[in-house]
């Protein structure tokens, strides 16, 4: 979706609602300024863009588009018989109830992107996500439901996680697939950013920052020593190829050991977690 076609690319909002992620650049002007127009707005803009260019395909580049907006903008497409295809990125957040995402797949939503980011409870609130696993699988379901695809960002390496907590994570993500909550995913290995919680207050995460020094411009990523947490990159080849199987819907039924080349450890998670969030 993101390389096929082309899409008119646009904001809802600038920055972000919720910009409490301790690790993201929530201090910069482009997440932690955030500023809303109205739905009247947006829609007379989306107009102007597809009288321009031609193309009825919109792509909401926001960090997290705010579920007030998306329904007022729904219900105003609707209202006003403006017939588009979109997609956006959104935090899972309890407020996409069935109805909202009813409405949103019927205003022309094909699919959403929004951060799981590592899933485990307590890397969730360590780093103020806002969300918990069970509040994910529904929210996620609910957009399924309403045939919208939903894109899951993931990440593993997150200061303190522990190797039992990637394979943990792991699993929710193989059951979350399985169930169909999800249909697409990426991981993507912790990096420290200079501008993010973090960053700016390592020993509140028992990491240690040790470079690079900074030569004046846009030096954002930086190194640094998890001495609590896993060795990360040695998950990064089996992590990848169980998710690979499962965007392919394969692979479901196969030990999460069998995607490593290393002895890891069972999962402490029941096969029934996701099921048992959905019921
Ligand atoms: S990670 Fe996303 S939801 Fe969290 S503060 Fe950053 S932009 Fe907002």
């Amino acid at each position: 979706m993101w390389t096929d076609a082309r899409w008119n690319k646009l904001t809802i909002s600038h920055g972000c609602y919720w910009k409490q992620c301790s690790f993201c650049d929530v201090t910069l002007d482009y997440i932690g300024n955030y500023q809303n127009t109205t739905a009247e707005d947006l829609v007379n803009k989306i107009e102007q863009i597809m009288q321009d260019t031609g193309i009825k395909g919109f792509h909401f580049v926001d960090e997290a588009a705010p579920p007030k907006m998306l329904k007022a903008l729904s219900l105003k497409l609707i209202e006003r018989d403006v017939k588009i295809t979109w997609w956006t990125n959104i935090r899972f957040e309890k407020t996409f109830d069935f109805e909202l995402c009813q409405l949103m797949a019927k205003s022309g939503c094909i699919a959403v992107t929004g951060g799981l980011e590592v899933a485990s409870d307590r890397l969730l609130a360590k780093m103020k996500k806002g969300v918990d696993i069970a509040q994910v699988t529904r929210v996620t379901h609910n957009f399924s439901q309403n045939n919208i695809l939903v894109h899951a960002y993931l990440m593993y390496g997150f200061p303190t996680e522990t190797e039992q907590e990637t394979i943990d994570s792991l699993e929710v993500v193989r059951q979350l697939f399985e169930r169909n909550c999800i249909q697409s995913a990426f991981w993507h290995q912790f990096t420290a950013t200079a501008h993010s919680p973090v960053g700016l207050n390592p020993d509140e995460f028992s990491i240690k920052i040790i470079g690079p020094a900074f030569e004046g411009f846009a030096q954002n990523d930086l190194y640094h020593l998890d001495p609590t947490g896993a060795d990360h990159p040695k998950y990064t080849k089996g992590l990848n190829v169980a998710l690979h199987n499962y965007l392919n819907n394969a692979g479901y039924q196969e030990n999460l050991q069998f995607w490593f080349d290393f002895p890891i450890p069972k999962t402490t998670h029941p096969k029934d977690l996701i099921e048992g969030f959905l019921r």
